[in-house]
């Protein structure tokens, strides 16, 4: 049994790095902490419990996570601080030796936090607590309000595809998820709490139903009926999972937009092959052009790695004529980075870093220009906008069903609305573009 009276009037901070998953998560622990009675502490208040969600998806963000440590422990002298997420359970030991942490949890733990908190004594430098176990098997469900219009919903967690240059499966587990009943109530109390988007996250998201014997098309349809949710959006989908029945309801369904995340990670074969992805380009193709000829104004991102070993020149020219003829929206760019233990450091050719950042820089201006035609091609077409709230004075901004980022005349009153708006040109660093409002015979313009 947990004594709680230790945690009243206790503040505490929190700091996430990383992917919409682990926003979601930090966000259930805030809650976990604050039914126990911990405040959050206001800007510039010293807090006595300090949490930090970490990432661990290049070597540039475990150098993050890191920093960002150090840094909240300068800023909260004394506060008791624990350290979770990708980077405490791929590197415990690691984590544990940094001045001022005092319990790392693996991704198994974080439910128990309260259990490691203790009694918020400090441990000696070095001598953090740590609990990271390899063995990642339960379902921490996660419904978190991303911003005033936005809810994240963790829908599964985990990943069974080992691609090779990959550590994900060892930082969460083997592929697992809630049940659809569960889900569908946690949308409905999205929808309680006034949320009118919600994103559904995941690692691996397609995968859906291991542990429970359901599949994602059922979720999908499922969360379908959920009265009161204006938008569904789907985080990100493996293309071989993506499949033509799930295409097929998105294009007839009101609540799930015409938006699509498909991680390619490379245009060539060759190169798909060492990474050990489950499909080669010509499925790749196929699912763009079922999504465009059932949503012709789809909007869909798409995942690229450029540099991982093995990407020789001749293969990244390959990779970049098929990306240049596919009809799609904007390139995710990354660059390839090396992670120890996993398979792809037994490739021989390493790309050099100059080389990958010119890789990068090409495909950055591929995607510019794709964009930009994207949102070219919608100017003059009246849309309906979900709205969201910004800072005094400055324009307020939302996005169309499909993805187009717009700007219009700030209105409080409009925060968290649909509104119809007419789509004008972009705004002046290209962004977005400029609409029009129009309601009951009026027109509102920048
Ligand atoms: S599908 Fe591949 S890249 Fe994505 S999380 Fe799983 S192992 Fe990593």
């Amino acid at each position: 049994m947990i004594d709680t009276q230790i945690f009243q009037d206790k503040t505490a901070v929190y700091y996430t790095l990383g992917c919409k998953l682990n926003f979601s998560e930090t966000s259930t622990i805030g809650r976990m902490l604050q039914e126990a009675g911990v405040r959050t502490a206001r800007r510039g208040e010293k807090a006595d419990i300090c949490v930090v969600n970490t990432c661990s998806v290049t070597e540039v963000a475990d150098k993050k996570c890191r920093q960002a440590i150090h840094r909240l422990v300068r800023q909260h002298p004394g506060a008791f601080v624990v350290v979770t997420g990708c980077y405490a359970q791929l590197k415990p030991e690691d984590v544990a030796k940094i001045d001022g942490v005092d319990v790392v949890l693996g991704a198994e733990q974080k439910k128990d936090l309260l259990k490691y908190l203790g009694n918020l004594q400090k441990h000696g430098a070095g001598e953090a607590h740590t609990s990271a176990l390899k063995d990642i098997r339960s379902f921490v469900p996660s419904c978190s309000r991303g911003d005033r219009t936005r809810f994240f919903l963790k829908v599964q967690d985990g990943c069974d595809y080992f691609c090779s240059y990959c550590t994900i499966p060892f930082a969460r587990g083997r592929s697992r998820n809630g049940s659809i009943a569960s889900i569908v109530e946690q949308a409905r109390q999205a929808v309680a709490e006034g949320g009118k988007e919600i994103v559904l996250t995941g690692v691996n998201i397609g995968d859906f139903g291991r542990s429970t014997g359901e599949t994602f098309f059922d979720l999908v349809k499922a969360l379908d009926g959920v009265e009161g949710v204006e938008r569904y959006r789907i985080s990100s989908i493996e293309p071989n999972l993506l499949t033509d029945e799930i295409i097929d309801f998105v294009a007839q369904s009101r609540r799930f937009m015409p938006h699509f995340h498909i991680p390619l990670q490379a245009g060539c074969d060759e190169v798909l092959k060492l990474m050990r992805r489950r499909y080669d380009t010509a499925l790749f193709a196929s699912k763009i052009e079922r999504i465009r000829m059932r949503m012709p104004d789809a909007f869909i991102g798409v995942d690229v790695i450029v540099g991982t070993r093995g990407e020789t020149e001749e293969y990244f020219e390959r990779s970049y004529d098929f990306l240049s003829g596919l009809d799609v929206t904007q390139l995710h760019v990354f660059s390839y980075s090396e992670r120890p233990g996993t398979q792809a450091l037994k490739i021989d050719y390493a790309v050099p870093p100059q080389e990958k950042h010119r890789r990068s820089q090409r495909l950055l201006e591929l995607s510019d220009g794709k964009l930009r035609a994207f949102y070219a091609r919608h100017i003059g077409q009246t849309v309906p906008v979900l709205l969201e709230r910004s800072k005094p004075g400055m324009p307020m901004h939302g996005f169309t069903p499909n993805y187009i980022r717009v700007e219009v005349p700030h209105d409080d009153t409009l925060d968290n609305q649909v509104v119809p708006v007419r789509l004008g040109d972009f705004n002046a660093d290209a962004s977005a573009l400029e609409g029009v409002i129009l309601t009951a015979g009026k027109e509102r313009s920048l």
